[in-house]
């Protein structure tokens, strides 16, 4: 599992790719299998590219996820997907808990985490997304949000499958990234919430940092301590920058 080694580099497509861009996961997956043996590459996609995306990699090192899943194994919830359908069409994972699905849909902590108690019930490895907005970065509480969303996100059970991404709401899509030092201390207070929750298992969850990862920063950001990897949203629609990015891993 690409959720058990060194590093994890992780692209979000959002809602972003048709049936015409499969030749750039092409190329991503040619990419991933360049990878360092312990770098896992992984890319969530929309859930009408998974099944497709999914054969095509099927022999590569590159694991094809999805965004989001529903809590539910399967009912009357027009539009939603279950991560039983995620398994069914090829997903090896799933985001839960974006800060876009928390902004646009609502989601509160209590339904990340049904989501990511569904998702592993069903098999698949887990995301899970936490992240301040600026104005709780201004007023000193960054490390208190995230600390409360890890604590009513994280699922029930071991740690098995799991990673935590660190997305600071205000850093997603703005080219703006926080300091080495200000993400390192974030990351080191997610690893003794991990500690604390889970134990020495705690010790070995990848904590990815995502927000603004670009070729150009990528190495600075890996290095920055408990950082285990990225997650990339607008720099994984081009091979050539996504691949650029697993190479600085
Ligand atoms: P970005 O998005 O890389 O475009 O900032 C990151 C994310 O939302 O996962």
């Amino acid at each position: 599992s690409p959720f058990l080694g060194r590093c994890l580099i992780a692209g979000n497509w959002k809602m972003h790719g048709t049936s015409r861009d499969l030749g750039t996961i092409g190329r991503i997956m040619t990419l991933a299998d360049t990878a360092g043996d312990d770098v896992g590459v992984a890319l969530a996609v929309p859930h009408t590219l998974i099944f497709p995306a999914a054969q095509m990699a099927d022999d590569s090192r590159l694991s094809v996820g999805g965004e989001d899943c529903h809590s539910a194994e399967k009912g009357a919830h027009t539009g939603c997907v279950s991560a039983p359908m995620l398994v069914d069409a090829g997903a090896t994972f799933t985001l839960v808990g974006h800060s876009e699905r928390r902004t646009d849909q609502g989601e509160t902590d209590a339904e990340v985490r049904g989501k990511a108690e569904a998702a592993r019930a069903a098999g698949l490895s887990v995301i899970i997304c936490v992240g301040e907005t600026e104005a709780e970065r201004d007023g000193g509480e960054a490390e208190a949000v995230v600390r409360r969303q890890l604590e009513g996100s994280l699922p029930q059970g071991d740690s098995a499958g799991l990673a935590v991404a660190y997305e600071p709401v205000w850093a997603i899509g703005t080219g703006r990234t926080p300091t080495t030092a200000d993400i390192a201390a974030m990351h080191d207070s997610i690893r003794s919430a991990l500690t604390e929750r889970f134990g020495a298992a705690g010790e070995s969850i990848l904590i990815l940092y995502g927000g603004s990862v670009k070729p150009e920063n990528a190495a600075e950001l890996l290095s920055a301590s408990n950082v285990g990897g990225a997650l990339v949203g607008g720099a994984s629609l081009d091979a050539d920058s996504f691949g650029a990015i697993v190479r600085a891993a």
